[in-house]
């Protein structure tokens, strides 16, 4: 038995992040990529482009 360095949760196997080297259980990362879950969000907000945390202004102009 493994624990996850996650979700510190006992699992069968575990796998290390290619990134920061923790140990991660296949339902914490992408077991094909070696890539923890926090590597992966690490990663998405340097492809730039996603900002979730952004909410798009629409200014509305009154031309009547
Ligand atoms: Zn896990
Ligand atoms: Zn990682």
């Amino acid at each position: 038995m493994s624990k996850c360095e996650i979700c510190n949760q006992k699992v069968k196997t575990t796998y290390v992040c290619d990134g920061c080297g923790a140990r991660f259980c296949e339902k914490c990362g992408n077991v094909k990529k070696l890539t923890c879950k926090d590597c992966i969000s690490y990663d998405e907000e340097i492809k730039g482009g996603y900002k979730p945390e952004q909410e798009i202004e629409i200014e509305i102009e009154d031309t009547e």
